[in-house]
């Protein structure tokens, strides 16, 4: 029997991830390379294509049928478009390369492309942490902080497609610029780097620090210049998502990204700065969880975004370069 599937490809600032998603929600056979950042963003997107190649490759020797390629992209995606609209520095001149036509030709499958983190909060919502919920905000906490907002058990995609972007909500009305080019974005403090350098700072230079799970571990062992950093951090978080709760009214909040490997500790601090800010009418009114999916969110993400149009739940399935067909 022929199973169908999906490909689901992740591209982010350091790996790009290729993998076959079956309808249940489980990743299988993932192919990965270092992204090519230094050859720019054509051969990344060459190689994004190819990866995808090889998973559709994987899927048909273990029996399943893919039906399309899905795109998990670093960077803001105009998803009525189809385009990439904006990136950051590590992706220079992203918006140039058509990855959809790209994809679409060295796989011979119809291919869709949504941001990294509201691919993610697809996959949440579909089988993970935000099952069953209408109205959740997913966040994911990594390299930068990504979100999406889920609205009537929907991934809300904007106007324009560019919705979600939790990370660059001000939290401060100064302090050090943001890679969108603004100040005061939550980003800046609890990211990965944002947490580093909040905590190098407070540290002094007799203090090396190569990640965030330096500053995690420095923490845990009582060093106040980590638990300065890791406080700024869940504090800033709480804002953002204070404000977004109030906005929301969500049932349900959940946590992913790389920093989510945290666990319940950082799950239940993140909770409490939420709580002491909101109203009590909202008081103890939502949940939040950590993320069900791990490193692999964005494909399984990527290969939500492909079932849902096969399904026909898109409401803008793109109209050039072909739309997702049943096998
Ligand atoms: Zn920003």
């Amino acid at each position: 029997m022929v199973r169908r599937c999906a490909i689901g490809v992740d591209i982010g600032g350091t790996k790009v991830a290729a993998g076959v998603v079956t309808a249940d929600g489980a990743v299988r056979r993932v192919v990965q390379r270092p992204t090519p950042v230094q050859q720019g963003v054509e051969a990344i997107g060459q190689q994004a294509a190819e990866l995808a190649r090889e998973a559709s490759l994987r899927a048909a020797q273990e029996g399943y049928a893919p039906v399309g390629v899905g795109l998990a992209v670093a960077g803001q995606v105009d998803v009525r478009q189809q385009r990439i609209v904006g990136a950051t520095r590590r992706f220079e001149g992203w918006e140039r390369v058509p990855l959809k036509a790209v994809v679409e030709r060295v796989t011979g499958l119809p291919a869709t492309m949504d941001n990294d983190a509201k691919a993610a909060a697809r996959a949440e919502l579909r089988w993970g942490a935000a099952r069953g919920a209408r109205f959740a905000i997913v966040v994911t906490l990594g390299t930068g902080v990504g979100g999406a907002l889920v609205v009537e058990g929907r991934v809300v995609d904007g106007a324009r497609g560019l919705a979600g972007h939790i990370g660059h909500i001000p939290v401060q009305d100064d302090g050090p610029t943001c890679a969108c080019g603004r100040t005061g974005c939550v980003e800046l403090y609890a990211a990965a780097p944002g947490i580093v350098s909040v905590a190098a700072e407070a540290a002094g230079p007799a203090v090396v620090l190569h990640d965030a799970g330096d500053v995690w571990r420095a923490a845990e062992e009582g060093q106040p210049w980590a638990q300065l950093a890791l406080g700024r951090a869940a504090e800033s978080l709480g804002m953002a998502l204070a404000g977004l709760v109030h906005a929301l009214d969500p049932e349900v909040i959940v946590i992913g990204g790389g920093l989510s490997a945290w666990g319940e500790s950082w799950r239940s601090r993140i909770e409490r700065a939420v709580g002491a800010r909101v109203m009590p009418a909202f008081s103890g009114r939502f949940e939040v969880r950590l993320a069900a999916y791990g490193p692999q969110a964005g494909i399984a993400g990527a290969g939500a975004l492909v079932l849902e149009q096969v399904e026909g739940g898109d409401r803008h399935a793109p109209a050039a370069g072909g739309t997702i067909r049943e096998p």
